[in-house]
């Protein structure tokens, strides 16, 4: 869980935000994975510059209808909020048109709040445009740098002033926060013995329980004590044995489920043992792996099968989520408690593999060895690596051109396995040196 800092990018329709948004991203040599938005209503996507991580929120389309002429009637207040908070403002301009009335509208948005602004002065698509700036100087948010977002002219240069402005990311405090709770949700369909589960948990003579205010909004969050240190439970309101009143949807605990992981260091996935694994189930697996978030696969309601079902569901599971690889899979019985003692450790040792930090000569011996056992494809070489971030391991690789995806692969397995890291997610971001 990282909270990187954050980039707003605002302007009239049309003046090529999008395009912006784009050409920032395509430049990123790492991949992009555009957040799950079940509850978000502004496009936020994660960005990199040189190294530096921050996310772009995109608050287009936030200009109210075209007539009005006072600056409420055409600022969202949402959107108002978006610039606050930033810790960067882009502010694209049009240099072709010039300085509209809207643009002064933002522009003076922009100046009663103190967040750091630059002005792009887009399309400004060769030479010859360059004089076209200077008519923007008028909106007063300082100089404007010329832009052709379509062409990538410039973009290099104003990435290099944002990425100089911006504050260090938070996870850097978080990760050495000795006091951190580490996060746990537990998702599945309904009835497959969540809230009985949780239950049986926080019911252990060895935990101790409070309630906290949740990580994600409008949640409650349950603290458990337990012997390995206190764990958080993501998002439990509707799984406290009162609080349980109506049974939940396919699609809400779905819902649920995604909100949820986004704040986990590590997820129970509650499969049914009796009906087996489902398209459903596949399908939140799926959703939840591709968050990053390690997973224990429990496997619930075992005490019923005989051996038989016993066979079917472990075979099940090993066909139907083999792309969870090695992830802890358990049998257990949430209603009688068989086992259930079993989740603490495998809960601890997969909160470990993910808080992994290793030391950065330890990082490059490793590369150094994969890279001698099979050389990259066309002279390509990692110079140096380094592990940027936990929570997952984040490892970054500076190389001297481009790596093939596989040859990717075959690095981060080769880290996987020396470090011991199970199943856990593992990031790598390649820079080009
Ligand atoms: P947004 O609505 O503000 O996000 O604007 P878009 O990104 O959708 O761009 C609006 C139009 O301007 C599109 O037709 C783009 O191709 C065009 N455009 C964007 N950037 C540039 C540029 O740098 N130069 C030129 N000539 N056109 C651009
Ligand atoms: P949730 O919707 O996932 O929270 O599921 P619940 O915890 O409400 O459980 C659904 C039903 O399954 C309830 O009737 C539970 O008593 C039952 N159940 C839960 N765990 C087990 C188990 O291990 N064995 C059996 N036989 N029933 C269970």
């Amino acid at each position: 869980m990282s909270a990187l800092p954050t980039v707003a990018i605002v302007g009239r329709p049309n003046v090529g935000k999008s395009t912006l948004v784009n050409r920032i991203i395509g430049r990123r040599e790492a991949i992009v994975e555009e957040r799950p938005g079940v509850t978000r209503d502004r496009n936020e996507i994660d960005a990199e510059w040189l190294g530096h991580e921050f996310t772009l929120i995109d608050t287009g389309g936030w200009m109210a209808d075209e007539d009005g002429d006072d600056l409420d009637a055409k600022v969202s207040r949402q959107s108002e909020k978006a610039i606050a908070d930033a810790d960067v403002v882009l502010f694209v301009v049009d240099a072709a048109v010039g300085a509209t009335a809207d643009d002064q509208l933002v522009a003076d948005l922009i100046r009663r709040i103190d967040t750091p602004c630059f002005l792009v002065a887009n399309k400004v698509d060769n030479e010859k445009q360059q004089h076209l700036i200077w008519d923007l100087l008028n909106l007063g948010v300082g100089d404007p740098m010329p832009v052709s977002a379509l062409h990538g002219v410039g973009t290099a240069d104003l990435l290099d002033e944002i990425v100089a402005v911006l504050p260090e990311p938070e996870f850097e405090e978080e990760d050495d926060d000795p006091n951190r709770i580490f996060g746990v949700s537990i998702v599945g369909r309904p009835n497959v013995g969540k809230s009985t589960l949780f239950n049986r948990l926080i019911g252990e003579d060895r935990a101790v329980v409070h309630d906290m205010p949740g990580t994600t909004r409008d949640s409650i969050d349950t603290i458990v004590e337990t012997d390995g240190g206190p764990l958080r439970f993501i998002d439990t309101a509707g799984m406290r044995r009162k609080a349980k009143v109506d049974q939940e949807t396919e699609y809400y605990s779905l819902v649920r489920a995604l909100r949820s992981v986004d704040k986990s260091d590590v997820a129970l996935l509650v499969i049914d043992a009796t009906i087996g694994v489902t398209a459903q189930d596949q399908r939140l697996a799926e959703r939840v792996d591709a968050s990053g978030c390690p997973i224990v696969v429990v496997l619930n309601k075992w005490e019923l099968l005989d051996a038989d079902g016993r066979d079917a569901a472990m075979t099940g599971v090993e066909r139907k989520l083999h792309f969870l690889g090695e992830s802890p899979i358990l049998r257990i019985s949430a209603l009688t408690g068989k086992s259930v003692n079993k989740l603490w450790p495998a809960l601890s040792e997969a909160i470990e593999a993910y808080s992994t930090r290793i030391p950065t000569r330890k990082v490059n011996q490793v590369i150094r060895a994969a890279q001698v056992a099979q050389a990259a494809p066309e002279g390509g070489r990692v110079l140096y690596a380094t592990q940027g971030a936990t929570d997952p391991p984040t490892f970054t690789l500076f190389a001297n051109k481009e790596l093939p995806r596989t040859y990717l692969r075959y690095l981060e397995r080769s880290l996987r396995e020396a470090f011991d890291m199970g199943n856990t997610p593992i990031k790598l971001r390649v820079r080009r040196r």
